[in-house]
């Protein structure tokens, strides 16, 4: 048999062209990667057979412009173009341009997406065709008077959400009058930053709510099924971080209405291919068959297919292909079979401890969970890539399989917590934390989970043991440098006496120790603290960054030690521990503590405007704020000092 295409244009990039790449060479077709200048060397352009550059680092410049992907693909002679999820995966413009050129778009025709590509016509097109929408105002009328009204009418809390939303941007919920004049504010201003269009509409904020989506998949000759459904209730910022298939506590008769509502909303708009069809559940009193309603239809394939594909064993990417070049889905719904729980985990370059604020830098260290029993990861960096601020931070998909959902998440905690990574912040260690929480593998998950447990989520500060981890660390490296005879260490004479001792600073999300190093003669040392003895943690993973600053790594945790230079003249690099920077570049839109304040771990400071969303940014630990660097309407660079807080010294708990 010829293979369905003969050569596969990817235009996207990361873990998602990758995994393309290996759908299509197991069938036969030859792939195309399209690259960025920031992704010249990426690990999509080496998994590929060939790449074409397409511009500028700015998606606009290149992901997101058509004119340069279509011309690569002509240039390539591709005959069929993927375009992943996100940037014109849904793109109806994109998909026109394509069938103009000749070549297979691998995805619904143009009206299909074009139907659901806003979320107010999307939910009128529902509503005419049978399916439950969630109550509120879709109309046209976008004055603050109508707007506030129409939220009266609905019912706080309510949620405001961008007409041409994505990626929870523009999106405010608001639980009271009051609030309803600021955050509509906040939301148009966010909304028309995005996608230039501010307009907005207005839904009842449903009471525990539960994201449970349907996949579906739907051919040329006019079949349609379902292939079960996604929880993705684990969100922070409205954005999933956890989802898993099945959902737990779904009853037959509960898939059979969901199952069925999605497969009407694929059919009303003559779909064809992967689609997701979201719903949001109010779960207060378990699930209803009468209280689900549909939120929004995303027209391609889901960053997490894969938990789908691993109930039933199928590839999604291979069944786009196929259904792309013409063949009809060899399935009909009652023969589809679920077996087994999966869970997905998305490992995110992000701070937890600060607001789940995206981390940029270099992944100094990358080490990511096995593969193998049950266990897929999907990654598209390797280590010393760089996570930059063009795109998605996501640095992998880890996803585990078992037969019931509390060893799959055993599975999946197990395999995070192995994860070692440093030089940018990650959510690893949060993640295995959530996976394990009671509450969690008892299937109560709803969108508020992680607001709710986020104390129980958040790493804890770092203790003696880890502070000693550190220490020997910075005495391996001295030990090394006197070994080879750097004159620079010649003043280092401490080890000729007997017993020697040194003294090493560290500091440490606002905790700082003076950790006394006591060398024994004839080898081996001891570690106090405050005088009292501690074992340092050894089992965990420790490296110099190039930074200069210390990670120690376990459990999927990293903590990041600022060592004073016993040497240097000033002690800078000790208080980089007492400031909160500026992730990325932006605006600061309002600013909430005061100096001589005492905020707690996750209190919010400030908002800052960066990466067209508002980021707040939280204290990283219990601290006295000592200076506010910034004012409201600030411009500020990355990297720039936002607070300053007061150090306590050798807080470190023994
Ligand atoms: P986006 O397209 O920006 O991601 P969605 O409409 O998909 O926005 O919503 C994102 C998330 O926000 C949902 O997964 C859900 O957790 C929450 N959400 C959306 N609508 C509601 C609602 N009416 N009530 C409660 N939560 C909601």
């Amino acid at each position: 048999m010829p293979p369905l295409f003969r050569k596969l244009l990817i235009a996207n990039r990361g873990e998602i062209a990758i995994r393309v790449v290996r759908t299509a060479r197991r069938l036969g077709i030859a792939t195309v990667a399209v690259y960025s200048d920031a992704d010249a060397s990426a690990a999509h352009v080496e998994a590929a057979d060939e790449a074409v550059r397409i511009g500028a680092a700015p998606p606009r410049e290149s992901y997101l412009n058509i004119d340069a992907v279509i011309s690569a693909a002509r240039k390539c002679g591709a005959d069929a173009v993927h375009p992943g999820y996100g940037f014109l995966s849904e793109n109806a413009e994109f998909a026109e341009a394509c069938a103009s050129a000749c070549i297979a778009f691998i995805g619904p025709p143009p009206a299909a997406i074009r139907a659901m590509g806003l979320k107010d016509r999307a939910k009128k097109l529902m509503a005419k065709a049978g399916v439950a929408v969630v109550p509120g105002y879709l109309g046209a009328e976008q004055s603050l008077e109508k707007l506030s009204q129409e939220a009266e009418r609905t019912g706080f809390p309510v949620l405001i959400k961008a007409v041409a939303g994505g990626g929870g941007k523009g999106m405010r919920r608001v639980d009271a009058p009051d609030e309803f004049a600021g955050a509509l504010e906040g939301a148009k201003r966010e909304a028309q930053s995005a996608f230039g269009d501010d307009r907005v509409l207005i839904e009842k904020y449903v009471t525990r709510p539960r994201h449970i989506e349907v996949q579906i998949f739907a051919d040329t000759q006019g079949n349609a099924v379902h292939l079960f459904e996604r929880d993705c209730s684990l969100q922070r910022r409205h954005q999933k971080v956890i989802e898993e298939a099945t959902a737990p506590g779904m009853s037959k008769s509960m898939r059979a209405a969901m199952g069925a509502a999605a497969v009407a909303a694929a059919k009303a708009v003559n779909y064809v291919g992967a689609g997701t069809v979201e719903f949001i559940a109010d779960a207060s009193e378990g699930l209803k068959v009468d209280r689900f309603w549909f939120m929004e239809m995303n027209t391609r394939l889901q960053v997490e297919h894969p938990v789908t594909e691993m109930i039933t064993g199928l590839d999604l990417v291979e069944w786009q292909l196929r259904v792309a070049a013409g063949e009809p889905l060899p399935w009909k719904q009652d023969e589809l079979r679920s077996r087994g729980h999966a869970i997905e985990a998305r490992l995110y370059a992000e701070d937890p401890q600060s607001g789940f604020l995206p981390s940029v830098g270099q992944l100094e260290r990358l080490r990511l969970p096995q593969a193998g029993d049950g266990v897929r990861v999907d990654t598209g960096v390797r280590e010393n890539d760089r996570v930059t601020m063009y795109y998605d931070p996501m640095i992998a998909k880890v996803i585990a399989w078992d037969e019931v959902r509390e060893t799959a998440a055993a599975k999946l905690a197990e395999a995070l917590s192995e994860t070692e990574i440093a030089g940018v912040r990650t959510n690893a260690g949060f993640l295995v934390r959530a996976l394990r929480h009671p509450d969690f593998l008892a299937g109560d998950v709803d969108t508020g989970f992680i607001d709710r447990h986020r104390d129980a989520l958040l790493r804890r500060p770092p203790d003696a043991q880890l502070f000693a981890r550190a220490a020997l660390l910075v005495v391996d490296d001295r030990g090394r440098r006197a070994r080879r005879n750097d004159p620079w260490d010649a003043q280092d004479g401490f080890r000729l006496a007997s017993e020697a001792r040194e003294t090493i600073e560290l500091a440490c999300d606002s905790a700082r120790a003076s950790i006394v190093v006591v060398h024994h003669r004839g080898g081996g040392l001891r570690i106090e603290i405050s005088g009292q003895p501690v074992v340092p943690l050894t089992h965990a993973g420790a490296i110099r960054l190039a930074s200069g600053e210390i990670a120690v790594m376990a459990e999927g945790n990293s903590w990041i030690f600022a060592v004073e230079d016993p040497f240097g003249e000033d002690d800078s690099a000790i208080a980089s521990a007492d400031r909160l920077l500026a992730p990325m570049p932006g605006k600061i839109v309002r600013v909430f503590a005061r100096a001589g304040e005492r905020v707690k771990r996750g209190q919010p400071l400030v908002v800052l405007e960066a990466m067209k969303m508002e980021n707040t940014l939280v204290a990283p630990a219990d601290a006295e704020i000592a200076a506010l660097e910034v004012a409201a309407g600030d411009q500020v660079d990355g990297g720039a000092v936002v607070v300053r807080f007061v150090l306590p010294r050798d807080s470190a708990a023994t």
